[in-house]
């Protein structure tokens, strides 16, 4: 029984596949996506972007594939990159066949549009033969013709349908390292159509908004569509979908899951929109730490508040606490009790040595439990 069963979300059972070295589904973490958006025969450029989005903290990365030329750019890509890259194939069955042979870990495809059984039954001895799963994305803008005739409009329920039709095109040729999306830019129609699907099979689901919008716009559409289905336990994996740097989209990404305690990476920030009784300027303070902060990876929170009112109280639970002070009288808190205080000297630097020590203690008792927890050495018996 938790201590705390308001904050306690259930995960769907689902199965679980491999896209290169990350698991997705079962009881892996759920990841966090990006796409490139630079061109892919640009190798430099997309290693260079890749490589931003794993400093980000990006689990699996996607590149568009569209032409020979790509497949043939994205051979030298996989080796220069740490993360597993999913190619983006939209229809030609050759380029998901040279994108395996690549390196790809996962292929976006969706098998009912690769044409004759032939073609696809190619596909898939492909993905068998180099180890990579799949992604079925479904999207409410380009429902199949026949599916749009019989529904009127894009629905979930038509949505659904066209998911398990190319399920089953796999399912056919008895290949199941697969994961669904039913992406649609009407948060609506696209979490009504995941719930769906999560009541109609195992398979590990990608979840995102399409389309979402800007930086601001399409974050809140995204928390709430992501955050809807998430918090009911749905989703394996996540993109959220900006018309932004891709960097940001990994931020959000972690920023909806950090708000559900699904996933912790990095400083968790909780700070108060400030008042007339704010001590020091905490929107500054705070805009200007969490830029200082962003390297650090190790899980923790960390608390800014400008005056007594709600300080003391948010200090309680966190790593690392701060609390404005009367004549400049500073309160700073660690593991959540008053630790010293704080006068003249500046508030980030001090904030910034504050968290970046917490953390390598953090990292170092991680460390040490997970040395503890691996299997010892097999005793030796002497004589
Ligand atoms: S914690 Fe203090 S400074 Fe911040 S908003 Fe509340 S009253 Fe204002």
């Amino acid at each position: 029984m938790s201590v705390r069963p308001f904050r306690e979300i259930h995960r769907r059972q689902s199965r679980q596949i491999s896209v290169g070295d990350v698991k997705v589904g079962g009881d892996a973490p759920i990841t966090v996506q990006s796409m490139t958006n630079t061109d892919a025969t640009d190798v430099e450029g997309t290693v260079a972007q890749i490589r931003a989005l794993e400093e980000a903290g990006a689990d699996i990365v996607r590149v568009s594939c569209p032409t020979k030329e790509s497949t043939d750019a994205l051979r030298r890509i996989v080796p220069q990159v740490r993360v597993p890259l999913v190619a983006d194939i939209h229809f030609h069955y050759k380029r998901a066949i040279e994108a395996a042979q690549a390196g790809a870990a996962c292929l976006r495809i969706n098998p009912g549009n690769i044409g004759s059984r032939e073609r696809v039954k190619e596909v898939v001895q492909a993905a068998k033969d180099h180890g990579c799963s799949m992604r079925i994305g479904v999207n409410a803008g380009s429902l199949e013709r026949n599916l749009l005739e019989r529904f009127g409009e894009p629905c979930p329920e038509a949505m659904v349908e066209s998911a398990l039709t190319h399920a089953k095109v796999l399912e056919d040729e008895d290949f199941h390292e697969f994961k669904i999306s039913c992406k649609a830019s009407d948060v609506f129609l696209a979490v009504a159509a995941y719930m769906q699907l999560a009541e109609a099979c195992d398979y590990p689901l990608h979840l995102g908004i399409t389309e979402a919008g800007g930086l601001r716009t399409g974050t809140v559409k995204s928390s709430i569509g992501l955050g809807n289905l998430l918090w009911a336990g749905i989703g394996d994996t996540l993109r959220v979908s900006l018309s932004a740097d891709p960097v940001e989209e990994i931020k959000v990404g972690f920023d909806i899951l950090k708000s559900l305690g699904l996933r912790h990476r990095g400083v968790n920030v909780i700070s108060c929109p400030s008042c007339a009784r704010q001590q020091f300027d905490v929107i500054e303070t705070v805009k200007v730490l969490e830029e200082r902060l962003s390297h650090i990876s190790t899980p923790m929170t960390v608390s800014v508040i400008g005056c007594v009112v709600n300080g003391p109280g948010e200090a309680l639970m966190t790593d690392v606490g701060f609390t404005g002070g009367g004549r400049g009288t500073h309160q700073v808190y660690i593991n959540g009790v008053p630790n010293h205080r704080l006068k003249d000297e500046d508030i980030v630097d001090h904030l910034v040595r504050q968290v970046e020590a917490k953390a390598a203690e953090i990292e170092a008792r991680m460390a040490a439990e997970s040395e503890a927890e691996s299997p010892a050495e097999p005793a030796r018996v002497s004589g």
